[in-house]
């Protein structure tokens, strides 16, 4: 069996690239699983999807603990706790990251073990589907072919799972044109055949459960939303330019966040650490004062 496991954040497509890798292996005759797990749903939250791909039928469910892929949609999730990036990753997992960054350069900021292996898809998305867009074909081309799948089987299943997702058929033939350059120039690095995974049975557990007091949450307790920071969230950072801003304050009325606040001159601020990057005041933005810079580790913790 071969246990691939996405990290993405929400909105970039890791769930639906979780399906086409799965759709492809179904297609070639395999036996596929995949499920999501969500977090907090919110648009660059972290989230995971899980693909297990077999030939025999598959008695495993939830959650991959030892990956044999490890696909990272955005380098930022290996510093973020709440993305488990490291969990079950070992010296013999492959680790495919979305950066500008070789392999090599990457490997050595990080302390994550594993064959490391990077293609900048987020530049690629930007340069040939023109726009900021989900990476979910391009994440799935990648994977297949970092697992041995066919190109055919990839260009087919992305055409069904975007398609499910209402993609106009022009779209869909970009995002099979730009995921075949990327399912062959990534660089491969083969999947380990070996056993990862601890070959005697883990025994069944009776779990103990605590008083419902322990558990259930406080409603007296003060917030704390306001220390936690969300700079690690963004792909890409919206930037004000004051000379194009009329004051419509359309973009302070849309922050999900509350991460804009109108200053006394009546124009808009943006508190960066509070900002995730949905870039909703840039879309509502009437005079396009608000526009879109691709976030670096350096503008992240400025
Ligand atoms: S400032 Fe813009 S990009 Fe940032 S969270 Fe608010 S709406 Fe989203
Ligand atoms: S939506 Fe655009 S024009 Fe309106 S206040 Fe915000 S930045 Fe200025």
């Amino acid at each position: 069996m071969r246990a691939v496991r996405f990290h993405g954040r929400g909105g970039q497509g890791a769930k639906t690239a979780s399906r086409i890798l799965g759709t492809a292996a179904f297609l070639e005759g395999f036996v596929a699983q995949d499920s999501p797990m969500y977090g907090p749903e919110r648009r660059g939250a972290p989230v995971a999807a899980f693909t297990r791909i077999a030939q025999t039928p598959i008695r495993e469910r939830g959650v991959i603990v030892h990956p044999d892929l490890v696909v990272i949609a955005d380098a930022s999730l290996m510093q973020d706790p709440a993305a488990h990036v490291p969990e079950g990753v070992d010296e013999r997992t492959v680790v495919f990251v979305n950066s500008p960054l070789t392999a090599e350069q990457l490997q050595s900021q990080t302390s994550l073990p594993g064959r490391f292996t990077t293609l900048d898809l987020t530049g690629i998305a930007l340069q040939q589907l023109g726009k900021r867009t989900a990476i979910s074909a391009l994440l799935g081309a990648v994977a297949g072919s970092l697992i041995g799948l066919g190109q055919e089987s990839i260009r087919e299943a992305i055409a069904r799972e975007l398609a499910e997702l209402g993609l106009a058929a022009p779209m869909i033939e970009r995002n099979q044109t730009v995921a075949a350059q990327c399912y062959e120039t990534v660089p491969r690095v083969a999947i380990d055949v070996g056993l990862r995974r601890p070959t005697a049975p883990v025994p069944l557990r009776t779990p103990t459960y605590d008083p419902p007091t322990r558990g259930a949450a406080s409603i007296t307790a003060g917030p704390n939303s306001a220390i936690r920071s969300m700079a690690g969230w963004r792909t890409f950072r919206p930037v004000l330019r004051p000379d194009l801003c009329n004051g419509c304050w359309l973009c302070f009325a849309n922050c999900p966040e509350g991460a804009i606040t109108i200053k006394p001159d009546g124009k808009p601020a943006i508190y960066y650490p509070h900002c995730k990057g949905c870039l909703d005041c840039v879309e509502v933005c009437p005079t396009d004062a608000l526009t879109v810079e691709r976030e670096t580790a350096a503008t992240r913790e400025a």
